[in-house]
């Protein structure tokens, strides 16, 4: 109880940097099995496309729920992960657990819903990260082609040349390719030539304001052009409102993700809404 009140606390006061850096320490010990003890668990949000009013998939977030400090958020705790090196038993957790519930679902009579997971830019410095994938795909026997990784845009991806052969080789498993946060990260157009993504995940930034701002709207078409011209697909994130939904149907864009359509949510949650579709906004 003492600790939580100190980080909600934290909330309201600027915290001094000798505090960050107590708490990234404390994130650092508490992190080393939280795996083994159940804490760490996967989230899943709809991804619709709405050209055809369709359901197309999820993507999985990573959620930690510790028993004293509470629900940490991913934006907290995976940077800590990337430095201390836990962020590749954590990503192999993340990967194999998704893949285990992407069949899951197919086999419960869902359909195939595409199965979205991240990967952080550090996993590809590790030597065995295709083998360790390629091995989740056959250990699971999930399909590759119900299988998308989201690649942020990093400057943390040094070596361009490696992870371009590393995604050549997970792409000619079958395996789809997108890149996330599509527009804030570090040099996007060139990434789009190197690694030859099949969906553009436009970062919510952009979404936020469509409806009102001109210029926000324009370079969102500008983006959906970017990406019909190159053959890919195109994914809106942190869609919240109808406006801005009936803004990218107009707009060409192929698919949606936001609190408008549904939250993240435990799998059992995703599985309520899919039973009944008709309490989804914007669904056939
Ligand atoms: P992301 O991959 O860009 O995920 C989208 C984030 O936006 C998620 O935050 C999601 O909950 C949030 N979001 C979705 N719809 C809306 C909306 O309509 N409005 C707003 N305001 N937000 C929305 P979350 O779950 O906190 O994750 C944050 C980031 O942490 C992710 O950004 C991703 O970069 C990272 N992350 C999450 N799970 C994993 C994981 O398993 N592995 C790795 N390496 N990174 C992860
Ligand atoms: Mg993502
Ligand atoms: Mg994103
Ligand atoms: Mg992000």
């Amino acid at each position: 109880e003492a600790k939580k009140n100190r980080h909600q606390k934290s909330l309201f006061f600027e915290p001094s940097f000798g505090e960050r850096l107590a708490y990234k320490v404390e994130l650092e010990h508490e992190m080393r099995g939280a795996i083994e003890r159940g804490e760490i668990s996967l989230h899943y949000q709809l991804q619709k496309n709405i050209q055809t009013c369709t359901v197309v998939g999820v993507e999985a977030l990573i959620r930690w729920n510790h028993p004293v400090l509470g629900l940490i958020s991913p934006a907290e705790f995976i940077p800590v992960a990337e430095e201390t090196g836990m962020i590749i038993p954590i990503g192999e957790w993340v990967f194999k657990t998704a893949c285990l519930q992407q069949i899951s679902w197919e086999q419960s009579g869902f359909g195939s819903l595409r199965m979205s997971v991240n990967v952080s830019p550090y996993q590809f410095q590790d030597e065995l990260f295709v083998e360790k994938i390629l091995h989740t795909l056959r250990e699971t026997g999930v399909d590759p082609y119900q299988v998308t990784i989201e690649v942020t845009e990093s400057l943390a991806i040094r070596d361009v040349e490696k992870v371009s052969m590393q995604l050549r080789l997970l792409r000619e498993s079958g395996i789809r390719i997108a890149i996330d946060d599509f527009g804030t990260g570090y040099a996007s157009l060139k990434y789009l030539r190197t690694f030859e993504p099949h969906l553009l995940k436009i970062d919510r930034f952009f979404v936020d304001g469509i409806d009102r701002e001109e210029e926000r709207g324009n370079m969102v078409r500008a983006i959906i052009a970017i990406g019909r011209s190159l053959n890919m697909e195109v994914l809106a994130e942190g869609v919240e409102t109808e406006e801005q939904l009936q803004f990218l149907r107009t707009a060409g864009c192929d698919e949606v993700q936001g609190y408008y359509l549904s939250r993240p949510l435990p799998a059992e949650g995703v599985e309520k809404l899919l039973n009944d579709r008709t309490a989804m906004p914007g669904t056939a």
